[in-house]
C-alpha cells in the first residue's frame, strides 16, 4: 500500500504550524484537512490526553460559533499522536487565511474561565478526563510560538525526499 500523503511529511523536520494536509473533492467542491500542529513531533513532550480533550471541546464551541467560520467548519478534533488538531473546512483556503482565526480561537482559550462545554455525562464520551489549567497553558503557548514563529517556514510542510 502507498503511504497516505500526511505521512510523506518528513516528521523530523517539521516544526509546529498550520498546514494543509489533504484536499478532496466532494461533488463540485473541495473539503481541506489542516493540520494544526502545536507540538514538534518526537522532539518535544506531546500534550497530555485530558488537556487536549478540553482543548478540543472550548476550541470547537468557539468555531462552531463564529460568524464566518461557523460555516466553514466541517470538523475540529485531536491528532491520535498528541500533537495537534485537524481542522477540515469547505473550500480551499490557504493556511494564511486560518492564521487568525486560530489565533482567537487559542487566545480564547487560553483566557476560558467557567465550566467546560459540553463536559457533563450526557454531552460527552469521558467527561472526567478533562484538564482546563492544563488546557490554557498548553493554548497561550501556542498561541505566543504563532505570534513569534518564522512565517516563512509555518504554512508548508517540509516533504521527505
Ligand atoms: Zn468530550
Amino acid at each position: 500500500m502507498d503511504l497516505i500523503p500526511s505521512f510523506s511529511i518528513d516528521h523530523t523536520r517539521l516544526i509546529p504550524g498550520i498546514y494543509e494536509s489533504r484536499v478532496d473533492t466532494v461533488g463540485q467542491d473541495f473539503v481541506t484537512t489542516f493540520d494544526v500542529r502545536v507540538k514538534q513531533p518526537n522532539a518535544e513532550p506531546a500534550m497530555a490526553p485530558a488537556a487536549m480533550h478540553t482543548m478540543e471541546h472550548v476550541i470547537a464551541m468557539y468555531l462552531r460559533n463564529h460568524p464566518v467560520w461557523a460555516d466553514k467548519l466541517v470538523y475540529w478534533g485531536p491528532m491520535g499522536c498528541l500533537t495537534g488538531f485537524y481542522m477540515i473546512v469547505k473550500g480551499r483556503p490557504a493556511p494564511q487565511e486560518l492564521y487568525p482565526i486560530l489565533l482567537e480561537a487559542f487566545q480564547y482559550l487560553s483566557d476560558f474561565t467557567g465550566d467546560v462545554p459540553g463536559a457533563k455525562p450526557e454531552n460527552c464520551g469521558n467527561y472526567l478526563l478533562h484538564d482546563l489549567p492544563m488546557a490554557k497553558w498548553e493554548a497561550k503557548k501556542y498561541v505566543q510560538y504563532l505570534e513569534t514563529a518564522d512565517r516563512s517556514r509555518i504554512f508548508t510542510y517540509p516533504i521527505q525526499e
